[in-house]
């Protein structure tokens, strides 16, 4: 049974979401409680304020992390879902460091895109070397859960109380450095809150004023794409098939006048 962590104040209470689940525009799964805000924290927040409806769900709970306790991590996650404006966030509850790419994990995941009918989905990239960091189990397996479940949620047999659904678009983060993302998205003007957002988990990464080389790792990561998505911070994104575009200078390079805050024009 899932457990909804959804901030009243946004609008819907956790039975709401229950009983009447909204349609979301764009849904990320995470495998552990900090992952989707790593991956995803930045596009998460513009995408908010554009006006479209964006949700987190959990895989696991991240019982097996080595600080904090499942309780912690649940209110870490409310915390993080209001920083991040979201419309809904859940935990599905299945195993940390037991994920595994089945028939009844697929379908887990294949009912809750059919619960939000979101047009875009996103999961942690999965064709990873194994082992700590970004290749954990749990980020192949659940990345790999995701590519499945996507197709999954269309099937008119699938057991579920759900229609099926079919989303537009399914895209990947916590891709490896020598993975050149298929695009970029500036996320500058929402940085400070990503990290907030980052920062809410403090059983992993401690209070701010704890950890002060934490802002800076994600500074650099995010510098590395932020040139070539136009602005000082990017969050990069995979996705397996082409993407299509009406206008094609809409999908051109944005080099804007150079600033002298990011880099020197080369
Ligand atoms: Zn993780």
């Amino acid at each position: 049974m899932p457990v909804f962590y959804t901030d009243p104040k946004l609008g819907l209470s956790p039975d709401e979401v229950a009983a009447r689940p909204p349609k979301l525009d764009v849904l990320v799964f995470g495998p552990h409680p900090d992952d989707a805000e790593i991956g995803c924290g930045g596009i998460l927040l513009k995408m908010a304020a554009l006006g479209y409806k964006c949700g987190i769900v959990d895989l696991t709970a991240g019982e097996m992390g080595t600080g904090g306790d499942v309780e912690t991590r649940r209110e870490e996650s409310r915390d993080a879902a209001r920083v991040l404006k979201l419309q809904v966030r859940e935990c599905l509850e299945l195993p940390d460091c037991g994920l595994e790419d089945s028939f009844d994990m697929r379908s887990a995941v294949a009912r809750t895109i059919q619960r939000y009918q979101p047009d875009v989905v996103l999961g942690p990239y999965y064709d990873l070397p194994p082992g700590r960091g970004l290749g954990h189990n749990d980020h192949i397996k659940g990345g790999l859960m995701v590519a499945h479940g996507v197709n999954y949620a269309h099937l008119r047999k699938l057991d579920s109380v759900y229609q099926p659904w079919y989303p537009k678009a399914v895209y990947y983060y916590f891709l490896p450095m020598d993975l050149m993302p298929t695009f970029v998205v500036d996320v500058s003007d929402h940085f400070d809150a990503w990290i907030e957002s980052i920062m809410c988990h403090v059983s992993q990464f401690g209070r701010p004023e704890q950890n002060s080389g934490i802002r800076p790792f994600f500074e650099s990561l995010a510098t590395r794409w932020g040139r070539w998505a136009g602005g000082r911070y990017a969050q990069a994104f995979y996705s397996p098939w082409p993407l299509s575009c009406r206008d094609v200078l809409s999908a051109a390079r944005v080099f804007g006048p150079p600033d002298p805050k990011v880099n020197d024009e080369v």
